[in-house]
């Protein structure tokens, strides 16, 4: 079943991680005998879901800038593997939390005129999905050129997406309902990943195949 219910996803998105800091931060106020460790333990909770928060806000303020035409781009050459080598390391914790083997695969490197910011973004986005819909196996990104163009894959041994379901995953707050495997998000991600890479005369394009795995993969033009 397929749900695009934006407002509803939204809400409740933002209500989860709220709930939990209204929760800990009443339940230290109210026991004033509250060990120092126990209520250090419950600021700590209370710090990650704001981070979660913010993640959200951030992710909605960026598409609302994107319709508009506003977001900004502050484009620079430099080589991509610096960028996606970043993403992989960084996201490489979360992966090893879930026994996944995350490995980067550098074929051919490549400069392009880019925002850093915003293509990490993109990598960010595309890795940290991989993570989440995978339970097992392995999480390969590579990057190669080709007829001028620089190509990085993020290919995951997870769920994998229905195909009759591909053709909108990257529109906006789009997000597959899944009885078994529901996960946190807002399905805002690909659709920046979309409008980014867009931006950057790129494209993005995905192959998936049900209980086995998903490709995406990236092209952007080489620097002149
Ligand atoms: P969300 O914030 O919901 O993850 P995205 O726009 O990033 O939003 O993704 C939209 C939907 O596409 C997800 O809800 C998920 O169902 C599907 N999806 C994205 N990446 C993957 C993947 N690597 N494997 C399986 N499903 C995926």
């Amino acid at each position: 079943q397929m749900k695009s219910d934006f407002v509803s996803n939204v809400s409740h998105e933002l209500r989860t991680p709220l709930s939990s800091i209204k929760g800990f931060a009443s339940t230290i106020m109210q026991d004033s005998e509250m060990p120092l460790e126990v209520a250090q333990e419950f600021v700590g909770i209370i710090n990650e879901e704001s981070d979660k928060l913010i993640v959200i806000i951030n992710d909605l303020l960026d598409v609302s800038k994107m319709l508009s035409g506003h977001l900004q781009y502050n484009l620079q050459v430099q080589p991509l593997e610096q960028i996606v080598e970043k993403v992989v390391t960084l996201l490489g914790i979360q992966a090893e939390a879930k026994g996944l083997a995350l490995g980067f695969e550098l074929i051919d490197v490549a400069r392009v005129n880019v925002d850093a910011t915003r293509i990490s973004q993109v990598f960010t986005n595309l890795v940290a999905n991989a993570v989440k819909f995978t339970d097992a196996g392995t999480i390969r990104v590579q990057q190669w050129v080709a007829e001028g163009r620089v190509h990085v894959s993020v290919a995951d041994t997870g769920i994998g997406i229905r195909e009759d379901v591909l053709a909108h995953i990257f529109d906006k707050f789009y997000r597959v309902e899944n009885v078994v495997h529901t996960k946190e998000g807002t399905g805002l991600g690909l659709a920046l990943v979309r409008g980014i890479v867009d931006y950057h005369g790129g494209s993005v394009d995905v192959r998936s195949t049900e209980g086995e795995g998903s490709v995406f993969t990236v092209q952007l033009p080489l620097a002149p």
